[in-house]
């Protein structure tokens, strides 16, 4: 645990600016499957909505923070009625955040009003490692508010949150990063974790695969909840129809889009 005591202390922005530079430069070296250009002008679209979530931080910093002691001097929860070892909290609380992810992205894409929001995210005709930072700012309230829900209701520990957010960064550049990857990693870790395969399917403009594999860090969701799709990714149609146009993938129009009314367009409307 002290590890992770240790990584939690690294200032955050230096590895994000770490993962960007070193996948921007990945990509420019290999990119697969797909070259598209403007790659420079897209990232920085995408970063703006970094700006952003930076400018949250102490926001989401003082919500986990309240919360977590809040459980601690009250006892809350759950893991505080029966025993069992500290690794297996931590442990648990890890899945548990992540199943509160997993829950919370399907609501995201079933509540019209929510899609608003989360459709930004999906609306990237280009996903790279840069589609990692283009969410619309409510969304981090939103799922922090889940994860923290779910502390509440299990009495989990912080150190599960930050191990879980510790990993979240790299694993959503790794995921959206437009490189290949070999095919053991589907078939060995993708009954697992949610490989970059794997997320890109959610990522597709029919929506009989947008709405599949939910999963943030762990596929077993998916696979147990009956979410799990597959798609090989050369055959894979990134983004929505209706934000196909390039001036709808600004970060200005993308920022004001949950605004909009904008019809989702089906391929059975075509
Ligand atoms: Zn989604
Ligand atoms: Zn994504």
């Amino acid at each position: 645990m002290e590890i992770f005591y240790q990584l939690s202390m690294i200032d955050p922005n230096y590895i994000l600016i770490g993962l960007i530079v070193s996948f921007f430069a990945m990509e420019m070296a290999f990119s697969y499957p797909f070259k598209f250009g403007y790659k420079l002008n897209h990232l920085f679209h995408n970063f703006l909505f970094q700006l952003i979530a930076i400018s949250m931080g102490s926001l989401l910093g003082f919500m986990m923070i309240t919360t977590f002691d809040w459980i601690d001097s009250n006892e809350f929860g759950l893991f505080y009625l029966i025993t069992v070892p500290f690794w297996f909290k931590i442990l648990a609380g890890i899945l548990l955040i992540d199943m509160s992810d997993y829950w919370f992205h399907q609501i995201d894409h079933k509540i019209p009003v929510l899609w608003r929001l989360h459709r930004v995210h999906h609306s990237d005709t280009s996903v790279d490692a840069s589609t990692a930072l283009r969410f619309f700012p409510t969304e981090l309230i939103y799922f922090t508010s889940g994860e923290l829900l779910i502390s509440v209701i299990f009495g989990l520990d912080i150190i599960s949150m930050n191990i879980f957010l510790f990993l979240l960064l790299p694993i959503l550049f790794i995921q959206h990063s437009n490189l290949r990857y070999p095919v053991w990693i589907d078939n060995i870790l993708g009954w697992l974790i949610v490989t970059p395969n794997i997320h890109k399917v959610h990522h597709e403009q029919d929506q009989f695969y947008t709405d599949s594999n939910y999963g943030t860090l762990f596929i077993i969701w998916d696979r147990l909840f009956g979410t799990f799709k597959t798609k090989p990714v050369k055959e894979i149609k990134y983004g929505l129809r209706e934000f196909e146009e390039n001036k709808k993938q600004s970060f200005l129009y993308l920022i004001r889009s949950p605004f909009i009314n904008i019809q989702r367009i089906k391929d059975d409307k075509i």
